[in-house]
């Protein structure tokens, strides 16, 4: 196996140690809907080494509540992926499709903001994706009609929840109304990923959310359902996106391929790379996971990730 070796301009061995936080509780929250890329290890890897720097607990949870998406064999070869990638979960994985009643939990207590909706898809993206409240009032909205739940989302929530003070962004615009009320259960009878997330990362503790930046638009919708819900919220950093082209990130729909677990010391420095922290020689060179990895934490810094804002 010939593995593409990475070229990169090396960091200077400055350890910075952050101070411990025994408190801190990240997670890596895959979804089975495809194996790993290069772009969800940056993730992942990000996500690591933020909690590892600070001797946080990192975990990882399986986001499997869309079958109709997903992979068979997807949800095994994504743990073998990181195992082989030395990233190792400190708790037991999480399978949301173990977790319906605690959703269902959720959505029951959501009721004075939840109403039915029976919209096609057609309507939604005539009116620009960003949903008008049109079946907030309807009354005539029978319980057999097949119908998505949507939470209304409340005025003042509109003005205090317009920002996200990112770990690697800043602070930065991030608009409630982006999508108007949203669904938390589709007309397939589905919980929302928005709803899984939320109630998880508080069922899990969760404190900082490292995730790619895709996901940035979601955050909050997040917030705004840890409000109602009465939870904590965690802190939030989005990572740059490995890109196909200019406009398209690495993903499984632009045919990104499976990472080569054969490559794992590889992956993890262009990995390492790509969030501007390439490791120097004898390490890059030593072709060994653990020493990598033990250098990255030592040497994570926040403020290195380069990001375009
Ligand atoms: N499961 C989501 C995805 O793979 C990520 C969830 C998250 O990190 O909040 O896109
Ligand atoms: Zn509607």
């Amino acid at each position: 196996m010939i593995c593409p070796s990475p070229s990169f301009y090396p960091m200077a061995d400055i350890a910075k140690p952050y101070s411990p936080s025994k408190s801190y509780r990240g997670r890596f929250a895959p979804s089975p809907t495809g194996e790993l890329h290069q772009g969800s290890l940056v993730a992942a890897l990000a996500s690591f080494l933020d909690a590892k720097a600070h001797q946080g607990t990192w975990l990882v949870r399986m986001e499997d509540l869309d079958p109709p998406r997903e992979q068979a064999g997807a949800a095994a070869a994504i743990l073998t992926a990181l195992e082989a990638h030395h990233l190792y979960w400190d708790e037991p994985v999480l399978f949301q499709s173990q977790r319906l009643n605690a959703y269902a939990d959720a959505l029951a207590r959501l009721t004075h903001l939840t109403y039915q909706c029976t919209c096609t898809r057609q309507r939604i993206s005539d009116l620009g994706g960003i949903y008008d409240g049109h079946c907030r009032q309807r009354k005539d909205i029978d319980t057999a009609q097949v119908s998505a739940t949507r939470v209304y989302i409340e005025p003042t929530s509109l003005v205090q929840l317009n920002t996200v003070d990112d770990i690697f962004l800043g602070n930065k615009a991030n608009p409630l109304d982006n999508s108007g009320d949203f669904i938390i259960r589709r007309k397939d009878g589905l919980f929302a990923y928005q709803l899984a997330v939320a109630v998880d990362d508080n069922y899990q503790g969760i404190t900082h959310v490292i995730r790619g930046a895709d996901l940035f638009d979601s955050t909050n919708r997040q917030r705004y359902l840890l409000h109602s819900l009465g939870y904590d919220e965690p802190l939030y950093g989005h990572t740059p996106l490995v890109m196909l082209d200019r406009e398209n990130k690495l993903s499984k729909q632009t045919g990104a391929k499976p990472l080569d677990n054969h490559c794992a010391f590889d992956n993890l420095c262009h990995a390492l790379v790509f969030l501007n922290h390439a490791p120097p020689e004898p390490i890059s060179t030593s072709s060994d996971i653990d020493t990598l990895l033990d250098w990255a934490i030592r040497h994570w810094q926040r403020a290195r990730v380069i990001t375009t804002r």
